[in-house]
């Protein structure tokens, strides 16, 4: 499948690992948007959250995405975790994975 996740969890494609789990690996964004922008990313292949039932695997998302947050310092400043979702939802990359943003006032508009 041609999927850049998929390829950076087989490690075909390079990526900064900062964190790995049995089933997540978390990843420094390429283009970050954030001073800390990390993403949480399954290593079995869902194209959205809509796809994922495995609610174990969401679980060792989250808390993997928790231990990175606290890894990166901004646990106590604060953080931001985000999924976008289809389309309208912002997502461009169709392996779901989640956002952990923080290193700055996020601000109060969700988008
Ligand atoms: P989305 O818009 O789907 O929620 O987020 C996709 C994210 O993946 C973007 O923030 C983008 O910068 C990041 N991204 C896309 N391709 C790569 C890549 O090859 N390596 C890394 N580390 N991040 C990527
Ligand atoms: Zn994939």
């Amino acid at each position: 499948m041609d999927c850049v996740f998929c390829k950076i969890v087989s490690k075909k494609i390079k990526a900064n690992v900062v964190h790995e789990t049995e089933n997540v690996v978390i990843i420094k964004d390429v283009n970050p948007q954030a001073p800390a922008h990390l993403l949480a990313i399954p290593k079995k292949h869902y194209s959205t959250i809509l796809d994922c039932k495995d609610g174990a695997l969401l679980a060792e998302l989250f808390t993997a995405a928790t231990h990175a947050a606290k890894s990166a310092g901004i646990d106590k400043s604060g953080f931001r975790m985000v999924v976008n979702t289809n389309d309208e939802g912002g997502q461009t990359v169709f392996h779901l994975h989640m956002h952990i943003l923080g290193g700055r006032p996020l601000g109060g508009r969700m988008g």
